[in-house]
């Protein structure tokens, strides 16, 4: 059996070696088991189910909640000669009918179908009479009340394990806690089956986290140098700030559309299906966009203001790269974002426990921004996951942090806090450790106060380094009211010289790790290649367009590279290339191959 799902590796999919623990997995479904696969997203979960409902005589059933997207993955397979359909609410009763027929006629490979579908009374009689190759439950976490995806239809998957007890169930998931991976197991009755658990790292993301200056600009320049003609997520907080800095990105010749909850539902739509559809979109959102976007060659995700968790941090990075090729994760963050998470979580009229968690959260994401070693590392840790190395592929790896003794400066910083008494923000505080005499700091005879004037040679920026440094070490607290800081537990061991500081010395511009042409950055494609590149992916585009499908359903891009690097003359060499299968290699490969000679000098 195991051999046929190589063959089925091999010819449907173009892939010739399973990827760890892949393999197993499917051995497990194959004899019957029951199993759990936690994967992190771009793991390669998909093939799990899919190579044993081709393998498995009978129909293979996938549960997913995201209706969406199943039209796309339905159409995906499709191209690679599977016989798979979908059955939701959005579909019309001719359609679903239809299904419902085929499959009893044992014409269909798969069906993805929504939950509240399948455990309706009359769902579970057809399924009876079919021929069924397994369950396979996606989004798993759904079950689980302590996720946050909760979703009640999923709770009824319990009825899965008894109506028929002998269809292996396989449900995978991408999220990790040990609670909720708990819960699942217990839920969907799989404690008797083999549990598969592979490590979160995303070893093609480079994590990067820049201090603010000019943000769009930085973010601008992010896209020029690295990522130009690239699909890419940009997130910031507020509706207001995604709508403008999708716009201002237009202005720039960015292909850059607006998604948030506050926009009409048809445009919505409209926008993420052209995401989807269409290559090189930039999306600039809030976090109302992600769940389910399964787009695999997102190339860099963005934040323009800081995620109030390290989860959800992870959890929207981890969108960028999921085809294994690299990815760019960049953030640009700043004081401002500091006070005015922290200002907000102040304010908050949720109950004190929750605040608390929420706020150790935060101090956890903003732990990692001032991070001076390896952020892989901190991440995996966080996650209960050790790397024993640092991962070279994130900022703080490829271009060293430097420190400085900050422990002067905070001590004058904090007594100057102290000394006008704990009233006034940031700017205030910095012209009087600078000895300005400004308005303020004659309305309050403030050029009395004994810190006035001690901190004359740190500049601005510096002195604004260091505040947000001390927030975000929790030497500082900030009120709610208008963002004033006072002093916090810990701050008196600084004040009282019983405590050091190392402070990082912020860098302007975080360096780029290595200087590449504009447009090919993410594939280092040699500069005589790019408009080669250019012609096979406007034929990827041309193909796409015809059938009203996204571009990646053709080729993903490592095809796409592969097929540019080893630049096949012959069909029997272009069905070696990873991610061709015998159906696109009939459909697709005269084509591009076409392309490739009229290159050829
Ligand atoms: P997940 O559902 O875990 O996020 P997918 O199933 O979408 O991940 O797979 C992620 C990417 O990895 C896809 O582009 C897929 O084609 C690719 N992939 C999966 N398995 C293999 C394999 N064995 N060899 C090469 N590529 C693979
Ligand atoms: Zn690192």
């Amino acid at each position: 059996m195991m051999q046929h799902a190589y063959h089925v590796l091999n010819t449907v999919f173009g892939y010739d070696e399973f990827r760890a623990p892949q393999d197993q997995v499917i051995e497990a479904v194959l004899k019957g088991q029951d199993v759990f696969v936690l994967m992190p997203t771009g793991g390669g979960k998909s093939l799990c189910y899919q190579i044993p409902s081709l393998v498995r005589p009978g129909v293979g059933i996938v549960i997913s909640p995201l209706i969406a997207l199943m039209q796309d993955q339905v159409s995906a397979l499709t191209q690679a000669g599977v016989r798979a359909a979908c059955m939701n609410s959005s579909m019309s009763s001719e359609h679903n009918y239809q299904v419902e027929q085929q499959a009893l006629r044992g014409e269909l490979d798969m069906i993805y179908i929504a939950p509240e579908r399948l455990t309706l009374q009359r769902t579970i009689d057809w399924l009876s009479r079919c021929q069924l190759a397994l369950f396979a439950i996606d989004e798993a976490h759904c079950v689980s009340q302590w996720g946050h995806d909760f979703r009640s239809d999923y709770l009824q998957l319990s009825l899965l394990q008894h109506t028929f007890p002998s269809v292996p169930r396989i449900a995978l998931t991408a999220t990790a806690d040990a609670k909720t991976r708990q819960e699942i197991i217990e839920r969907l009755g799989l404690d008797k089956g083999p549990v598969f658990v592979s490590g979160f790292d995303r070893p093609n993301i480079q994590y990067r986290i820049t201090q603010k200056n000019n943000p769009k600009q930085q973010l601008l320049n992010l896209l020029k140098t690295e990522h130009w003609g690239h699909a890419g997520v940009v997130y910031c907080l507020s509706r207001k700030k995604v709508e403008a800095t999708a716009a201002w990105l237009s202005e720039q010749g960015v292909n850059a559309l607006p998604y948030h909850a506050g926009l009409d539902k048809g445009v919505r739509h409209q926008n993420q299906h052209k995401f989807l559809h269409e290559d090189g979109i930039v999306m600039v959102a809030t976090v109302a966009f992600g769940m389910g976007i399964d787009k695999p060659d997102v190339r860099f995700v963005a934040h323009l203001d800081l995620p109030k968790s390290i989860e959800g941090y992870y959890q929207e990075t981890g969108r960028a790269g999921r085809d294994g090729e690299p990815a760019t994760a960049w953030m640009a963050y700043g004081l401002e974002d500091v006070i005015k998470l922290k200002q907000m979580m102040a304010g908050s009229t949720a109950n004190e426990q929750f605040k608390r968690i929420e706020q150790q959260k935060l101090n956890g994401m903003l732990g990692l921004a001032e991070l001076t070693g390896c952020r892989r590392q901190m991440l995996m840790g966080y996650f209960g996951d050790e790397l024993a190395q640092p991962c070279g592929n994130c900022d703080n790896c490829l271009t060293p942090v430097e420190t400085w003794d900050g422990t002067d400066a905070a001590r004058k910083a904090l007594s100057c806090v102290y000394r006008t008494e704990q009233r006034f923000g940031v700017g205030h505080l910095i012209s009087v450790l600078r000895g300005k005499v400004t308005d303020k700091v004659k309305q309050f005879n403030h050029q009395k106060v004994s810190t006035f004037g001690i901190g004359e040679d740190i500049h601005d920026a510096q002195w604004r380094s260091v505040f947000r440094q001390l927030v975000a070490l929790g030497y500082l607290n900030v009120n709610y009211d208008y963002g004033q800081l006072y002093l916090s537990d810990t701050s008196r061991a600084i004040l009282r010289g019983e405590k050091s500081l190392l402070l990082r010395v912020d860098t302007k511009q975080v360096k780029n790790s290595a200087s590449g042409s504009k447009n090919s950055k993410a594939h280092n494609i040699a500069d005589e290649d790019l408009e080669l590149w250019d012609a096979l992916r406007a034929k990827r585009k041309q193909l796409a367009t015809d059938q009203g499908i996204p571009p990646f359903m053709i080729f993903h891009d490592a095809t796409l590279l592969e097929i540019l690097t080893t630049k096949p003359n012959s069909l029997d060499l272009f069905s070696s290339i990873g991610g061709v299968g015998q159906k696109k290699l009939d459909k697709y490969a005269e084509e591009f191959m076409a392309v490739l000679q009229t290159f050829h000098s």
